[in-house]
């Protein structure tokens, strides 16, 4: 029972205060949602969230129902000390692969929440009801935590990132889950810890079970989707706790990273039961120097200044970023070609796959960085009516978004992914540095095109070559 409740400011923390201002921060959050789902508002949304976190963690402090300051302190300073140098070192095509670390341990926070409200409960008697939260929290955070860490290493090139199978890996997963669910009912019905221990062992069994047999381009699509169960775990926290933000703040992640999941699964053409289940396979073995084996089909490939010739005397030409344009970091060059065609009157625009990249929007921030204007950038279903009527598509990094065995050949992996009809246009010129395929390992019939043309090299170096070829045109 607390006799006297902070003062500070002249403000009296008593629960009701508390609450009305859980309740401000967890409006910051779901503004700081709609204004992040513009690029032109993004980084307002942004200071949004970082305002309503601050206000939420700050009342943890003044909450004293909470109480335990110095440990939450302590926790705080060993996050932020190992959190914020990550954050600014990360590049930006290792993204994913950072979200699944953060991700995962925001899961393995919400199932040790869960841990000790159980151990902290039960020997003075628990409702079957909040036994549910408690299980719901562990076992869920166990599955993110585990399923997040296998996705990290696979990004992180720690191990293989192509699909692990073995024998009868469904009924494993399977047993794994209604096991999950026997072990649950007994606890609810008598809370104990060895039943609770055990549903969390196999929760993390299950959780790197589920991950192992999904990889190439599907990993990121399931790391949006452990997002979302951390969200739900954190929200059971929340219920578990009586926590107005931690339930709110939960919600929106699990409604946020369900939706995101769908969004990426429809823009790569596949269903989610067919990412998670599937087991996605790469169809073509590629030679060491990056053709594919046993190919004797001719290429064409030019020299910058005659693809800058070609450039200069278009009328229309639409350039197509995608993942090897954020590897040579070749934003600011690109955007500086852009300038000098239309300085010249060529009309410029850039088409933007939704998953060209590697994380949803990476093109649009990566142009963003460059000033690129965002009229300028063409989403795909406007983009592909205007390809037909483009002189040059100017293809740089980008491989499986405008690969057209997605659109043509039933039986590809990639089959039924919407793609950037560039081979509509009147030319295609690609910029890569060779004949490798893409993140999804296709080969790409396009390369071969008799209208194609390829300027092999590192996108900046081939983009600056460019510029002063156009100049000079
Ligand atoms: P791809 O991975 O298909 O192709 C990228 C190309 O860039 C490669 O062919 C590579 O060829 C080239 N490249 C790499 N580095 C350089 C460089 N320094 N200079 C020039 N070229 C370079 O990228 P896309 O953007 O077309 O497609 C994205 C893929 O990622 C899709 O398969 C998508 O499904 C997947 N994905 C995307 C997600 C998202 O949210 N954006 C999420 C999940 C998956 P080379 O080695 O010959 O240079």
């Amino acid at each position: 029972m607390i006799s006297s409740w902070p003062v500070l400011l002249g403000v009296t923390f008593t629960p009701v205060t508390l609450t009305g201002i859980y309740l401000a921060s967890t409006i910051c959050f779901v503004l700081a949602l709609k204004a992040l789902s513009s690029p032109r508002h993004a980084r307002r949304g942004n200071l949004i969230g970082v305002a309503g976190m601050v206000i939420a963690v700050g009342l943890t402090f003044a909450d004293q129902r909470i109480g335990h300051d110095w440990i939450i302190g302590v926790g705080m300073v060993i996050g932020a000390a190992i959190g914020i140098p990550a954050a600014r070192k990360v590049r930006m095509t290792a993204m994913p692969q950072m979200v699944a670390a953060f991700n995962g341990v925001g899961g393995g926070a919400a199932a040790l929440v869960s841990l000790v409200e159980f151990l902290h409960d039960v020997p003075a008697g628990v409702s079957p009801d909040k036994v549910v939260e408690i299980i719901f929290g562990l076992v869920i955070g166990c599955l993110s935590l585990s399923g997040s860490a296998l996705a990290f290493a696979k990004l992180q090139e720690l191990m293989t990132g192509r699909p692990i199978t073995y024998p009868s890996q469904q009924m494993v997963n399977g047993g794994a889950g209604i096991a999950v669910v026997a072990l649950g009912v007994v606890t609810i019905a008598l809370p104990n810890l060895g039943t609770l221990a055990a549903m969390a062992i196999i929760s993390l069994f299950l959780g790197a079970s589920v991950v192992l047999p999904v990889g190439g381009a599907d990993t990121p699509v399931l790391i949006s989707l452990l997002n979302s169960f951390t969200g739900l775990a954190v929200a059971a926290d929340g219920f578990v706790l009586d926590n107005l933000v931690l339930i709110v703040a939960g919600t929106l992640v699990g409604a946020s990273g369900a939706l995101l999941t769908k969004m990426m699964s429809d823009a790569m053409g596949r269903s989610l039961p067919n990412i998670v289940f599937g087991g996605f396979k790469p169809a073509v073995a590629t030679t060491a120097g990056g053709g594919v084996a046993g190919d004797s089909r001719s290429v064409r490939s030019s020299d910058a200044a005659d693809i800058g010739t070609l450039l200069a005397y278009s009328r229309k030409v639409m350039i197509v970023p995608g993942y090897g344009l954020a590897v040579a970091q070749a934003q600011h060059v690109i955007a500086e070609l852009a300038k000098t065609l239309e300085d010249r009157g060529v009309e410029v625009a850039y088409a933007i796959h939704p998953v060209a990249g590697r994380m949803p929007g990476h093109m649009n921030v990566l142009l963003a960085e460059a000033d690129v204007p965002y009229e300028s950038l063409i989403e795909m279903d406007h983009a592909n009516p205007q390809f037909p009527t483009t002189d040059v598509a100017l293809v740089v990094g980008a491989n499986d978004v405008v690969n057209p065995a997605a659109r043509d050949l039933p039986g590809s992996p990639i089959y039924g992914m919407p793609i950037l009809n560039v081979d509509q246009a009147g030319a295609v010129v690609f910029l890569k540095r060779s004949m490798r395929p893409g993140f999804a390992g296709i080969d790409n019939e396009l390369l071969y095109d008799p209208k194609t043309v390829m300027l092999f090299g590192d996108a900046k170096e081939s983009l600056t070559k460019l510029v002063a070829s156009v100049k000079a045109a």
